[in-house]
């Protein structure tokens, strides 16, 4: 089996201030910012990227965005391009999380287009799929992820899939301390492996690292881990306090 190593990014959200974004980095980076056997990814609110990227300099720790727009630049009032990252020396972006696909209506389509333009402008997308509560209680799954996966990577070639970090995040765990058992998260990994394998071929496929999310803690961490195709973590609330996120370094680390 190709070794994946692991990578655990940790996901703000809209929390911190510029200055409570520099004193939770550099508790971490103070724990966590030498090591290189896990990949280490944050992810603040676009407003403390600058302040964040500086206080990472020096460290192994890689700095990502939440969300970015397709189009390199123009009339988009609100509006942050990949170009914008860059020049932040961000090397990762998140993109179709569920909140924005819920709160913010971004269709399959449109992430589609981040990804491309994430691709193009050599950042990493973390490219969110995961069902809702009632599409796994009506069996559908599977096929959810399926479409969510085939349209967001239309248009991706072979050269680039393995950039591109999949997190599987079932969106009835998000935020809400329910965890996907480690069964019901493998089989889903599994699944998007088997994919990009049908998509991409197996040795393409066997380097994509694909993430879990959903509640994920340094107590239920070391178990998902440990599964064949989980190769890392999206992390929410825990990874607004520095212990609880280089804890879940530290537990990634110990199944490397
Ligand atoms: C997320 O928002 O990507 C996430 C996984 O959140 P939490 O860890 O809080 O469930």
């Amino acid at each position: 089996m190709t070794t994946r190593k692991k990578l655990i990014a940790g996901n703000w959200k809209m929390n911190k201030t510029s200055a409570d974004a520099v004193a939770l980095v550099s508790e971490i980076v103070a724990a966590v910012g030498k090591q290189s056997d896990v990949d280490v990814v944050l992810c603040p609110p676009f407003t403390s990227l600058e302040s964040v990227g500086r206080a990472l300099e020096g460290s192994t720790v890689k700095l990502g965005a939440q969300n970015m727009h397709h189009e390199s630049s123009g009339a988009f009032t609100g509006e942050i391009s990949a170009a914008m990252l860059r020049a932040l020396f961000a090397t990762h972006v998140i993109l179709g999380h569920s909140e924005r696909r819920t709160y913010f209506a971004e269709s399959d389509e449109l992430i589609n287009k981040k990804v491309l333009a994430a691709l193009k402008n050599q950042l990493r997308p973390i490219l969110c799929v995961g069902e809702t509560l009632a599409e796994r209680e009506a069996g559908s799954t599977l096929k959810v992820v399926q479409t969510q996966t085939e349209r967001c990577l239309e248009g991706v070639g072979r050269d680039l899939a393995p950039s591109v970090v999949f997190a599987y995040e079932p969106v009835w765990a998000i935020g809400t301390g329910k965890v996907a058992t480690t069964a019901q998260a493998q089989e889903v990994h599994g699944f998007i492996r088997g994919l990009l394998t049908k998509l991409f071929t197996d040795p393409v496929a066997q380097k994509v690292r694909i993430l879990y999310g959903g509640s994920m803690k340094p107590a239920n961490a070391p178990e998902l881990l440990a599964q064949k195709d989980i190769v890392g973590g999206l992390i929410g609330g825990a990874s607004l306090e520095a212990r609880s996120f280089v804890d879940l370094v530290n537990a990634a680390t110990a199944v490397v």
